[in-house]
């Protein structure tokens, strides 16, 4: 090495000191796009800078882009990430069936696309799909239903209304599918009463997931529905959903003593859910831990970039409509006040602090 290479390292090793990173590791491994489809829920948030965290760990950069519920928005910023060269896309869509025409451009420039917990529609450019056992999420929602109101032990009749998830998000259905698996016999011998008959993801489904749009459904089952009678269940496909359902409830004098709140579902255990189970209020929630998925997701980034076969476990599920899309699926836990401290604080994904 000449005196003029040798002094360039040195100062290059001392910005990479002084920065307290490795800027030549990282410029080696590129950078991985990342498109999360917004920050008005925690979990994508916490999704994000998961992925963030692992990828940096192991040496790549990153662009990581929220849209904001918008889907020009995330169309142009995953364009975007194509134009400035990004080496893999990580896309957890909005719409799972908006893509198609960028995924198509990534294709012919090389570039792999991973669906990240939602699964892209209608491409055959998805190569792989990180998920989690979406229709199990559903299964564990129901049971917490059938267990709090004792099905089981004959208990009933109980009525029951039901929410599904947006349904431009392929995961709502099977989440409503799975909870539908669950409850349908109770319904079909009448243990369980739908008053509204509302049941289908055409007619309970809630676009972009959002709670305001809940609790204005509610407000109108409860007045339209349950004037003398109560409802007793509410299966709630997502923790946003469940706190507007829950105000909703309030509204008309549910969870007082008087008239305790029905067994309400959630999803995701963020923060104002778990302090509302502690209360009381929402009965339960599904936990899928976002840290082992970014964890997945970062070693088929890197499967896919040195040319080995990603792990998948699941090759016959994920049906996108152009292809079976080769997945990881990991596993939801229920969540309820008899597990809460054990399953989201002992593992170290929220500080005890932040709950009570
Ligand atoms: C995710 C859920 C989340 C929902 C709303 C779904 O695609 O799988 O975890 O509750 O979107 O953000």
């Amino acid at each position: 090495m000449n005196r003029h290479h040798f002094l360039r390292g040195v100062s290059a090793l001392a910005l990479s000191a002084a920065l307290g990173s490795s800027p030549a590791l990282a410029a080696d491994k590129g950078t991985i796009g990342i498109s999360m489809p917004t920050k008005s829920s925690a979990r994508w948030i916490a999704d994000g800078d998961n992925m963030v965290k692992v990828l940096k760990a192991r040496g790549y950069n990153t662009d990581l882009q929220y849209a904001e519920d918008d889907i020009p928005n995330q169309l142009a910023q995953v364009e975007n990430m194509i134009t400035k060269g990004a080496k893999v896309l990580v896309i957890a869509s909005i719409d799972g069936t908006t893509l198609s025409k960028a995924l198509q451009t990534a294709a012919d420039a090389g570039i792999k696309v991973i669906a990240y917990d939602r699964l892209i529609r209608g491409s055959k450019n998805v190569d792989f799909y990180a998920t989690f056992d979406n229709f199990q999420v559903g299964v564990l929602q129901a049971n917490s239903i059938v267990e709090k109101l004792g099905l089981q032990q004959g208990k009933g009749p109980f009525n029951i209304e039901l929410f599904g998830g947006s349904p431009d998000d392929n995961n709502a259905f099977f989440f409503y599918n799975g909870a539908m698996s669950v409850l349908q016999p109770y319904i079909d011998s009448g243990k369980l009463v739908v008053r509204s008959k509302q049941m289908g993801m055409d007619k309970v489904g809630t676009l972009r997931w959002d709670g305001a749009v809940a609790q204005a459904r509610m407000d109108n089952l409860l007045s339209a529905f349950y004037g003398n009678d109560k409802v007793h269940a509410v299966l709630s496909p997502y923790d946003g959903l469940s706190i507007g359902i829950l105000s909703s409830l309030k509204g008309v004098g549910y969870c007082t003593a008087k008239q305790p709140c029905p067994v309400v579902t959630g999803q995701d255990a963020e923060v104002p859910s778990v302090k509302s189970i502690l209360r009381g209020e929402q009965s339960s929630t599904v936990f899928k831990d976002t840290r082992e998925l970014a964890k997945v997701t970062a070693s088929m980034v890197d499967a896919v970039l040195s040319g080995s076969q990603p792990e998948v476990n699941d090759t016959k599920t994920y049906d996108n409509g152009a292809k079976v899309v080769p997945s990881y699926l990991l596993k939801p836990v229920a969540v309820d006040a008899s597990n809460w401290k054990q399953v989201l604080v002992d593992s170290g994904y929220y500080k005890a602090s932040q709950i009570r």
